[in-house]
C-alpha cells in the first residue's frame, strides 16, 4: 500500500475510533484496502476532515466531492416510485443492534438530564423530539436553535413554521409526524455540531428511529443527511434520492432554514416531498 493510501486508511480508523465505532470501521476498511473499499473510504475521510469553517454554510448545499453513482434496482412497489440507492458512504448505523420493544419514553428516561457531551453546558432545555410515536414519517434536522432551546421542542422558530407549512401541504398535521434532530442540545452560536457531539448524541436518535420504525425518514439539511449516510458529499448531490436505512426509506432535502435564505429552492424541496407523499400514498392538500 502506498503511503498516501495508508495515511487515508489510518485517518479513517482514527475517525471511526473518535466516533466509538472503531471495530466497525476496521472491518470496513482494512489497511490493505482494495481500490473498491478506498472509494468508499475517501468521502468519509473528507467528512472527518471537515473544518469549523463549514459552520458558515450551515444546512446549505455545499460543494461536493464527486458522487458515487448508484443505480440499484428499487425494491419498492409502484410504477412511479423512485429507485433506492446505496448510501453514498457506509452508514454509521447499519451495524448497530436494534433494541426490541424500547419505547420513546424508555429512551427519554435513559437520556435523563444528559451531560454526555459538552453541549449540555450551554443548553437551556434538551430537545428530545416531538410528534406521533407511531409516525410513518420522521423528519430529522441538525440541532436545536435559540427558540427550540428555550421551548424544548424542535422546529418552533421561523424555520419550524416553514416546516409546519410543508407538512400541512403534504396533507398531514404536525402531530401526525415525528420531528427530531441529530443532537438534542443547542450548539453555541448555532455552530455545526462537532463530530464527537454527533457521535455521543446520535445513538439516541437511532434508538428513536428504531422505536418508531417509520416508513420514511426525511433528513433536513446537510448535517442530518451526511450524518445518517456517513458521507461528505454535498446534499445537492444526493438530495431527492432514496436510500435504505434499517428498514425505512430515507430521503434528504434542504433544511427549512436554508429555504428562508434561498426561497427559489422551495420548488426543489417540494419535488422531494412529493416523492415522500407518493410512498405514503398522500395527495397534496387542496387549496
Ligand atoms: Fe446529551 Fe445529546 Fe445534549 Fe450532548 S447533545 S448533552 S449527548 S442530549
Amino acid at each position: 500500500m502506498d503511503s498516501a493510501k495508508r495515511a487515508r486508511a489510518e485517518a479513517w480508523l482514527k475517525y471511526g475510533n473518535d466516533l466509538g465505532l472503531g471495530p466497525y470501521f476496521r472491518n470496513r476498511t482494512p489497511l490493505d484496502a482494495s481500490p473498491a473499499v478506498e472509494s468508499t473510504l475517501t468521502p468519509s475521510f473528507e467528512m472527518a476532515a471537515r473544518t469549523k469553517s463549514a459552520a458558515n454554510s450551515r444546512s446549505a448545499p455545499a460543494a461536493a466531492p464527486s458522487p458515487k453513482a448508484s443505480s440499484a434496482p428499487s425494491s419498492m412497489v409502484g410504477a412511479s416510485l423512485p429507485v433506492i440507492s446505496s448510501a453514498p458512504g457506509p452508514t454509521l448505523f447499519e451495524a448497530a443492534e436494534r433494541k426490541v420493544g424500547e419505547t420513546l419514553d424508555d429512551i427519554r428516561a435513559d437520556l435523563g438530564e444528559c451531560t454526555r457531551c459538552r453541549l449540555h453546558k450551554t443548553r437551556n432545555k434538551i430537545v428530545f423530539g416531538v410528534g406521533n410515536p407511531k409516525a410513518e414519517l420522521v423528519f430529522v434536522g441538525e440541532g436545536p436553535g435559540h427558540d427550540e432551546d428555550v421551548q424544548g421542542e424542535p422546529f418552533v422558530g421561523r424555520a419550524g413554521k416553514l416546516l409546519t407549512q410543508m407538512i400541512e401541504a403534504m396533507s398531514l398535521r404536525r402531530e401526525d409526524v415525528y420531528i427530531c434532530n441529530v443532537v438534542k442540545c443547542r450548539p453555541p452560536e448555532n455552530r455545526l455540531p462537532e463530530k464527537d457531539e454527533i457521535a455521543t448524541c446520535s445513538p439516541f436518535l437511532l434508538r428513536q428511529l428504531d422505536a418508531i420504525q417509520p416508513k420514511v425518514i426525511c433528513c433536513l439539511g446537510a448535517c442530518a443527511a451526511q450524518t445518517m449516510l456517513a458521507t461528505a458529499q454535498g446534499i445537492s448531490k444526493f438530495r431527492g434520492e432514496w436510500f435504505d436505512f434499517r428498514g425505512s426509506k430515507l430521503i434528504a432535502t434542504y433544511h427549512p432554514a436554508y429555504l428562508l435564505r434561498n426561497p427559489p429552492a422551495k420548488s426543489e424541496v417540494w419535488k422531494d416531498l412529493q416523492k415522500v407523499m407518493a410512498v405514503l400514498g398522500l395527495q397534496p392538500k387542496k387549496r
